[in-house]
C-alpha cells in the first residue's frame, strides 16, 4: 500500500482522474504549462520582477497576470468574480475560504476598507453555500510597526495608543459578525516578532466567542519548536475556563525570514531544527487535537500527503465520521488537488483557501506562490506530474 493510500478508508491520492474531473482538457493544458513555466527559477525571478516593474509604471501588464498565474491560483478580482469559483468547487464538495489578499498596504483607510471586505465575505457566507468559513490577517486591519511594539511591550505614544484601539475595534467587529452569523474565522499566523500580539488578541476573543464553538481560529506555525508547548497550554486553559479551542496548523511560511533575522539580531532562531522535526511536531499536533476533540475544533493546513492521510488514519481509529464537523483539511487554490478533491469525493471536510483582490495587490501573494513552485521547492514535481499523469490516462482512454 501506498503512503497516500488507505484501502480501509478507500482514500487515494494517487487518483488523478477523480483530483482533476473538474478540469476540462484545456483547462487541463492550461494548468500543465503554468507549472512547467513556473519550474524554471530564472523565469520565476526575472518574470515577477518585469511584472511587479511594469505594474509599479502602470504599463498594462494586469490582463497578461490576471490570463497566467493569477487565474490558476486566485478566484477573481472581486468577491462577486471569486462566487464563480465558490460555485465550481461547491460542486465537488469542496469549501472555498475566501481570502482578500491585499497585502502591504498600510494605511487607516486600507485598514478600514479590508474589514470591511472581510465582514462582507462572512455575511455573504451566510447564504451562499461553499463558503464553510472566513479568514483573515491581522496585518490586513493593523500596521505591521505597531504590532511589532506591542509584542516588545515598547511604551505607545498617545497616537499610536488611538491607532492601536482602533485595530483592536476593527478585530472586534469582525469576530462579532463571525460569531452572529455562525461562520467561524481563520486568522493567520504571521512573522514571530508581531505573533505574541496577535495571540494576544486572537486568544482574549476565543475565551468569549468560543463558548458553544469554536468560532475563532488560532493559526499555530509547526515550524517552531515552541508551539507544541503553546497548543498543550491552550487545550489545559480552555478546558479549565469552558471555551472551544479552534486551531488551524500549518508547518509556516516564513522560515528563511525568520532564520535570517535571528542571525541578524543574535538571537536563538524559533524554527525548529530540521524538517523532521516540524513534521513530528505537526503531526503530534494533530494527534493531540484528535485525542481532545470534545473540546477542540481544527483545520488541517497542509499540502503534505503523509500529514494528511495520517489525519484519515486517526480519525478511522478514532471511530469519527469522515465529515466530522470539528474537523477541517485544507489547501490552497491551484495546489495539491489530488489531496483536496480525493479527500471531498470520500466526504472529508474539505476547503481551499481563494485570495481574491485587484492583480496589483495580489502580486506578493502570487509572487510567493511562483517561488514556491518553481524546481528547487519540490512540490512543482509532484504538481506537474500529476497533472501530466491525468493528461497520459485521458489520452489512453481516447
Ligand atoms: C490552508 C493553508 C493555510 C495556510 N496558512 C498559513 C498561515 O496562516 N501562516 C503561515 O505561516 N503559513 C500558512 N500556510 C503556508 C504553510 O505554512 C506552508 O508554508 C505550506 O503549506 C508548506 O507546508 P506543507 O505542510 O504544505 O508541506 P511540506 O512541503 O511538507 O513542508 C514544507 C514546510 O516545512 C517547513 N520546513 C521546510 N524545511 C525545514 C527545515 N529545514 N527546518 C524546519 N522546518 C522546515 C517549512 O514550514 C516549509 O514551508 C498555509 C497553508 C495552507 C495550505
Amino acid at each position: 500500500m501506498g503512503a497516500t493510500e488507505n484501502k480501509k478508508s478507500m482514500v487515494s491520492f494517487d487518483n488523478t482522474e477523480i483530483a482533476f474531473e473538474h478540469l476540462s482538457d484545456k483547462d487541463l493544458d492550461f494548468a500543465i504549462t503554468m507549472f512547467k513555466l513556473m519550474q524554471n527559477p530564472t523565469l520565476v525571478k526575472i518574470g515577477t520582477a518585469l511584472s511587479n516593474f511594469a505594474l509599479a509604471l502602470r504599463l498594462p501588464i494586469s490582463p497578461i497576470v490576471k490570463a497566467t498565474v493569477f487565474k490558476q491560483f486566485c478566484g477573481g478580482v472581486d468577491l462577486n468574480e471569486s462566487l464563480k469559483k465558490v460555485a465550481e468547487l461547491h460542486q465537488s464538495h469542496i469549501g472555498s475560504i475566501l481570502d482578500y489578499a491585499v497585502e502591504g498596504a498600510e494605511s487607516e483607510s486600507v485598514f478600514d476598507d479590508t474589514k470591511n471586505q472581510i465582514i462582507e465575505v462572512i455575511r455573504k457566507a451566510e447564504t451562499t453555500p461553499g463558503i464553510p468559513v472566513a479568514c483573515m490577517k491581522i496585518t490586513g486591519i493593523a500596521r505591521f510597526g505597531l504590532l511589532e511594539k506591542v509584542t516588545k511591550r515598547t511604551k505607545l505614544t498617545e497616537t499610536e495608543k488611538d491607532e492601536y484601539l482602533k485595530a483592536i475595534d476593527r478585530f472586534e467587529q469582525i469576530c462579532k459578525a463571525s460569531f452572529e452569523t455562525g461562520i467561524p474565522i481563520y486568522i493567520d499566523a504571521e512573522e514571530s516578532w508581531i505573533q505574541p500580539a496577535i495571540d494576544k488578541l486572537i486568544e482574549s476573543r476565543m475565551r468569549i466567542y468560543n463558548k458553544k464553538k469554536a468560532i475563532i481560529f488560532q493559526t499555530l506555525q509547526m515550524y517552531r519548536w515552541d508551539k507544541m508547548e503553546h497548543l498543550n497550554k491552550l487545550i489545559k486553559e480552555s478546558k479549565k475556563e469552558g471555551w472551544f479551542l479552534g486551531v488551524k496548523f500549518v508547518r509556516g511560511a516564513y522560515m528563511e525570514k525568520e532564520n535570517q533575522r535571528a542571525i541578524e539580531k543574535g538571537y536563538p532562531t524559533f524554527i525548529q531544527p530540521d524538517k523532521e522535526s516540524t513534521d513530528r511536531d505537526f503531526d503530534l499536533a494533530i494527534k493531540t487535537m484528535v485525542e481532545n476533540i470534545d473540546h477542540v475544533e481544527f483545520c488541517n493546513g497542509t499540502h503534505n500527503a503523509l500529514s494528511s492521510m495520517k489525519l484519515v488514519e486517526l480519525m478511522r481509529e478514532k471511530n469519527l465520521h469522515n465529515g466530522d464537523r470539528r474537523i477541517y483539511f485544507s489547501q490552497l487554490k491551484g495546489m495539491s488537488d489530488t489531496i483536496s478533491f480525493n479527500l471531498a469525493k470520500s466526504g472529508y471536510n474539505v476547503s481551499k483557501y481563494l485570495p481574491y483582490g485587484p492583480v496589483k495587490a495580489t502580486m506578493p501573494y502570487l509572487t510567493r506562490r511562483a517561488e514556491e513552485n518553481t524546481a528547487i521547492a519540490g512540490q512543482m514535481g509532484k504538481e506537474l506530474s500529476d497533472l501530466v499523469t491525468e493528461k497520459n490516462r485521458r489520452a489512453r482512454k481516447n
